[in-house]
């Protein structure tokens, strides 16, 4: 078997990963830093695929503690005030320093200051953006950089399993799909940055190698999660049956441009809801469509209709130019009719527990961007995301430089992570790991999705432990360079494992919070502002809770 030893192993090359390894290498360009990804570096994750901006404070009229407030407000107060507070205070200097190292460009005015525009939730426009190509702007220019300054990078390289003994992690057992031979790569500190799990629901916007594997590698290997129950939802993904668009976002501009919601019937239904009709939030819009679809009035495909034509076609045109496009592809004319939308799966607000140095409770290992969790409580703010995963992907490169070179690497035999992997060769006759993958992604999105109930619920958890099961059954053959087969067999251990933490979690909390609505407990209770925590203790999956980590009282109290 391959070995490669380095002083830094990065997971992952969204924002989180990117600056993780830019970061480590600017402080010591000494450091052997090694960056692992499972897509193709520079093209893989949901940080390309942002298009509303990042927040960020610049005007002197705006300020942190009004950015913090909004975080918390959005949060439903659920947020690790510390790491709420860190992403606001760092992002400013965050900003400034991706454009000095990498040339990362907003757009200006022409006073020559960055434009900010608003998102949802936020008391001051605070968001800056490239276009709506905010996030190749980030990631081509971070992964330039991250090349020209001698990263080794491995793409179509999954981590499998970390190294970890004595609740110490030591690198990882990769797996490169190109040859399907395994590397065992030996690290001082490892840095986890695999970007969450919103695929696990069958309905998602998010890129579709992302299936929970950061959340179930630090799972089995000790690390505590927490609010994994918090999955987001947008309320307009594009249905586009068959194709692989399905899902994919339509901006919230449409709706903030004035576009309408119609059900069947042509009512335009968000007012039954709230007041602000279609420019309520994220998660209301949301819950709205959903109850019209699970009413019966939804359209032929199972969403609802989203409206633009009455703007008219020029301002259709000139305000939503990629939206018009994207639908153009499946054949739909934005500019004289609508299309049909619904509630997809958006981000993951839980994650990894770390501290502001993105330390989990594992040495060894540091974890930043969605894989982490605590930074936006019960819900995230639009804009506020990268803003995520840059921030502390930065943070989790200044700590790694700094402690590297003080942990001896520990050899640690990867024998029982490869063995789990191989497994499915061992076997024959067993179910198609794809199909299964699909049947978990059904179940989770109909049982666990945007409105959850008990009975439901509880149906969902005992499938989920079929599931697993039988996931613990299923073959594969055939050559193992390049086997999507075994990949995906891959992919859904790790999506039923996360599946199970969301659906236990969501069981668990009796309120309504956020992105999180129990149509049997509706409302939210503040004895329910406390974190579930979600950790494995000697095979079994455990749940917990703990105190908000709020900030330290001042001298003044
Ligand atoms: C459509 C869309 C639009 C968005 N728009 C905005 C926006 O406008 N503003 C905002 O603030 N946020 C937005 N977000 C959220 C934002 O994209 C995320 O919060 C953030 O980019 C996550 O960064 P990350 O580095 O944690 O993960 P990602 O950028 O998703 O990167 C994850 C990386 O990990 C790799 N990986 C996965 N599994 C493994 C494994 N086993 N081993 C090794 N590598 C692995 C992936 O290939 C990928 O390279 C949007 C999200 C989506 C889906």
């Amino acid at each position: 078997m391959e070995e490669l030893e380095t002083d830094v192993l990065v997971l992952g090359s969204g924002g989180a990963g990117l600056m993780a390894a830019l970061y480590a290498l600017d402080v010591n360009p000494k450091l052997r830093v090694t960056l692992a990804t499972k897509g193709l570096f520079g093209k893989s994750g949901c940080t390309r695929m942002v298009q509303g901006g990042y927040n960020v404070v610049l005007s002197p009229n705006d300020s942190i503690e009004r950015h913090f407030e909004d975080t918390m407000i959005g949060g439903h107060w659920l947020n690790n005030h510390i790491l709420a507070r860190t992403l606001v205070e760092d992002a400013p200097v965050v900003v400034h320093e991706m454009w000095e190292k990498a040339g990362v460009r907003f757009m200006r005015d022409k006073d020559g200051n960055l434009r900010q525009k608003g998102l949802a939730g936020q008391t001051f426009d605070r968001t800056v953006h490239h276009g709506d190509l905010t996030g190749i702007e980030i990631v081509s220019r971070l992964s330039e950089q991250v090349r020209a300054r001698g990263t080794r990078v491995l793409e179509e390289c999954r981590a499998v399993d970390l190294l970890v003994e004595d609740g110490e992690v030591f690198g990882a057992v990769l797996l490169p799909a190109r040859t399907g031979e395994f590397v065992v790569a030996r690290a001082s500190i490892t840095v986890l940055a695999t970007g969450g799990s919103a695929p696990i629901f069958s309905i998602s916007s998010a890129s579709l190698e992302k299936c929970g594997d950061g959340y179930a590698l630090a799972y089995r290997a000790g690390a505590t999660l927490l609010d994994m129950e918090m999955s987001q939802f947008h309320p307009t993904g594009l249905i586009a049956p068959g194709s692989r668009l399905n899902g994919s976002v339509i901006a919230e501009e449409l709706r903030a441009a004035g576009g309408y919601l119609y059900n069947a019937e042509r009512e335009r239904f968000m007012g039954k809801y709230n007041p602000r009709f279609e420019k309520a939030t994220r998660d209301e819009v949301s819950r709205g469509c959903y109850f019209e679809i699970a009413a019966g009035r939804g359209t032929p495909n199972g969403g609802v209709w989203l409206d633009v034509s009455h703007l008219g076609p020029k301002a259709v045109e000139e305000l939503f130019p990629g939206m018009l496009e994207r639908c153009l592809l499946i054949g739909r004319d934005l500019r004289k009719e609508p299309i049909e939308v619904c509630p997809t799966s958006h981000f993951e607000m839980g994650g990894v527990r770390i501290n502001r140095d993105c330390h989990s409770d594992l040495p060894g290992l540091l974890v930043a961007g969605e894989d982490s969790g605590g930074v936006h409580g019960a819900n995230r703010l639009g804009g506020n995301g990268v803003a995520d995963s840059t921030v502390y992907g930065r943070r989790a490169g200044l700590c790694a430089a700094h402690t590297a070179g003080r942990r001896r690497i520990k050899k640690i035999d990867p024998a029982r992570a490869v063995a789990d992997a191989l497994a499915p060769w061992e076997r024959t006759g067993g179910e198609q790991p794809q199909a299964l993958h699909a049947e978990f992604r059904n179940l989770m999105w109909e049982k666990v999705g945007v409105v959850r109930e008990a009975a439901a619920m509880t149906q969902a958890i005992n499938a989920l432990r079929a599931l697993q099961e039988r996931v613990g059954k299923v073959s594969v053959g055939g050559s193992r360079a390049y086997n999507l087969t075994w990949q995906s067999a891959l992919d859904v251990r790790n999506a039923v494992t996360v599946g199970q933490m969301v659906a236990r979690c969501a069981l668990t909390r009796e309120e309504s919070r956020g992105a999180h609505y129990r149509s049997d407990f509706p409302s939210e209770v503040d004895s329910w502002t406390r974190n579930l925590t979600v950790h494995q203790h000697a095979g079994e999956m455990r749940l917990g809770e703990q105190e908000v980590v709020r900030e330290p009282a001042t001298a003044a109290g």
